[in-house]
């Protein structure tokens, strides 16, 4: 019987103690999952935390960034003005320091005055010359035009001379003085009087071409005038004073130059230059010479 009660204690014993070591294990596990929640839910905090701060940062970089795009068209913006203004400056500049007078109609009733000259004259080479005894001059910035041209046409098989080219006011007088003599009232269908001619200003020529009969009046059947008429826009010049023009007779060795601009409309439009309007004509005088 003591022994089956004794072994009633044991057994009760064993009980107790394998209840506190159960009871012990779960509570450690409790509180190990509970602590490990407990980080898990952390861990989310700052993962979440760190989510918004990274948005928040894309957030300031699209502001940054459309900061810097604002800016870079403001400057840039700027910059346009400046070169827009800098062009415009650049434009006026280039106009005030050409010479109005080099797009200016001067035919019988336009006059130039006596003591206009071009600002600049250039010695055309003897080569190119009629006549090399007589020295020819030509505005200097229309000589490059020029030169081209004639050496062009020279390429094609036409050789064109220069037969007059700038006359001075006085010299222009005493032609018409010499041309009166010779054919009186009839020298005013062919020679302008002194400030109403186009030689005065510098950039026009008389050419005739060696193929010419003879210098002035062989000219309108000449290689040199088909030549003039299908490529002298190209390089510039035109035809002042074309079959049945208000001014004089039709002159084929007459040109002038105008600039290429000008010359190529003029060419394209099938116009002449004293049929254009003075004014549409002064929009070309800022690029004569390009
Ligand atoms: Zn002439």
């Amino acid at each position: 019987m003591k022994t089956s009660h004794q072994n009633c204690i044991i057994l009760g014993l064993l009980l107790v103690v394998s209840a506190a070591s159960g009871w012990g294990l779960y509570y450690k596990s409790y509180v190990l999952n509970k602590n490990l929640i407990t980080d898990l839910i952390e861990e989310k905090v700052i993962v979440s935390d760190l989510t918004n701060k990274i948005a928040n940062i894309e957030g300031e970089k699209n502001i940054l960034n459309e900061g810097l795009e604002a800016e870079r068209k403001r400057v840039g913006d700027l910059a346009e003005q400046v070169s827009d203004a800098v062009g415009t400056v650049g434009i006026l500049d280039k106009l005030a320091k050409t010479d109005p007078q080099l797009l200016q109609k001067y035919s019988k009733v336009y006059f130039l005055n006596e003591h206009y000259i071009p600002s600049s004259l250039k010695t055309i080479d003897d080569e190119y010359v009629n006549d090399p005894s007589k020295e020819e001059q030509i505005h200097g910035s229309v000589w490059p035009h020029l030169e081209d041209m004639l050496e062009e046409a020279k390429e094609d098989g036409v050789e064109l001379k220069v037969l007059s080219s700038y006359r001075s006011f006085g010299r222009q007088s005493e032609l018409k003085a010499s041309y009166k003599v010779i054919y009186g009232s009839g020298a005013n269908t062919f020679s302008a009087d002194q400030g109403y001619s186009e030689h005065q200003l510098g950039t026009t020529l008389d050419f005739t071409s060696v193929d010419a009969l003879t210098t002035f009046n062989g000219f309108e059947k000449s290689k040199g005038y088909a030549w003039l008429l299908e490529n002298a826009h190209k390089y510039g010049f035109v035809l002042s004073y074309p079959p049945n023009n208000q001014f004089y007779q039709f002159e084929p060795w007459h040109w002038r130059f105008v600039g290429e601009d000008l010359a190529r409309d003029l060419h394209k439009d099938n116009m002449y230059f004293y049929d254009m309007d003075q004014r549409k004509i002064n929009e070309y005088l800022v690029k004569i010479f390009d």
